[in-house]
């Protein structure tokens, strides 16, 4: 049984990566008053859609070093950053607390940082 629990942390690690992913679209999309589900995640400029590379969170960031894969426009350094602090919200609590309420107190640290990014996005206003 103990052996599974530093598979569990690294999935919820991953779980939290890919929301901060998804507190970034929403960061981007909110303040313009768009469907956080359609369409597809894509470039701002040149239009491309997005595949899998784009989309792993802080990796993508790194392997397209930071940019557009077709147009080069920068992505910017807050999307990645918005990501690592995610993932770091699920697993510092999961280390300090244990799983069971290390995941539930990841899960609201990262629900309360989703809101405060977005909240932040929509005052700020569209940006870019
Ligand atoms: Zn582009």
């Amino acid at each position: 049984m103990q052996t599974v629990v530093p598979f569990v942390i690294a999935y919820l690690i991953l779980v939290g990566l890919f929301l901060g992913s998804f507190i970034n679209l929403a960061a981007d999309r909110i303040p313009r008053g768009e469907s956080v589900v359609r369409p597809a995640s894509h470039c701002r400029t040149c239009g491309r859609r997005l595949n899998w590379v784009d989309l792993l969170p802080v990796a993508g960031y790194l392997i397209r070093g930071g940019r557009c894969a077709s147009c080069r426009t920068p992505i910017g350094l807050a999307a990645p950053v918005i990501e690592a602090t995610s993932g770091l919200l699920l697993a510092i609590p999961l280390v300090w607390l244990g799983l069971l309420w290390g995941a539930l107190a990841g899960i609201a640290l990262v629900a309360l940082w989703g809101a405060a990014v977005v909240a932040y996005a929509v005052r700020r206003g569209v940006s870019a």
